[in-house]
């Protein structure tokens, strides 16, 4: 897709906040600082509409992104909280929990992964619960360009392993600095849509 227009909604706490006009969603999961706004900024050519983190797993919102009247793109507050309580960290998990099994207008999960490391405990987590309630999802393993070329299938292996990835899922190598995967990424999109 070709996007000419794109347009920050609502952060929202609650489902009453949600939109409702029944376009299709696109969920980005991921831990926080995984480059997941970058992935964002870097698919519909802007430098910085999806803000990008200063602060770690602070958003605790679903920040909705509208594409081309089309779409929407759903930043899900990351994963990995060394700085929030307990109490904040069950309130995320219902939140997400809820929004990723119950949303109609949810197509897909796009799980971002880092491609220089192996996805963590959480990235597995994450992986396990898509698959259990069959919520379809693509791997995105971003930072791409932060290794040389000639590792990119060693690295991409270990990813795949480590998550367990099954035979029909999709993955792609991905570079918010030099666009590296965003028309792969936009196929899948685009499919799903
Ligand atoms: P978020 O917390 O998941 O939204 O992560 P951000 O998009 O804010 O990215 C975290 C940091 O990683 C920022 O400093 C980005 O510039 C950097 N980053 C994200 N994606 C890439 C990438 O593909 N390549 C490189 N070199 N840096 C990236």
């Amino acid at each position: 897709m070709k996007v000419n227009h794109a347009e920050f909604i609502i952060s929202a706490v609650k489902p009453e906040q949600y939109p409702d006009e029944g376009l299709p969603e696109f969920a980005l999961a991921g831990r926080s600082n995984v480059g997941k706004s970058s992935f964002i900024n870097k698919m519909i050519n802007r430098k910085s509409l999806a803000r990008t983190s200063s602060k770690p797993g602070k958003t605790q919102t679903l920040n909705y992104y509208k594409i081309e009247d089309a779409l929407y793109f759903v930043d899900v507050p990351g994963y990995g909280f060394a700085k929030v309580s307990k109490k904040e960290r069950e309130k995320w998990g219902e939140m997400i929990e809820t929004y990723l099994t119950t949303r109609e207008e949810l197509c897909a999960v796009l799980l971002i992964v880092d491609l220089r490391h192996p996805p963590t405990n959480d990235d597995v987590l994450m992986y396990d619960f898509l698959k259990y309630y069959d919520i379809p999802c693509a791997i995105i393993a971003t930072k791409a360009d932060k290794i040389p070329k000639g590792k990119w299938e060693k690295h991409k292996k270990v990813v795949k392993e480590t998550l367990k990835l099954k035979q029909d899922d999709e993955i792609v190598l991905f570079s918010a600095e030099t666009g590296m995967g965003k028309d792969k990424a936009w196929r899948i999109l685009d499919k799903w849509a």
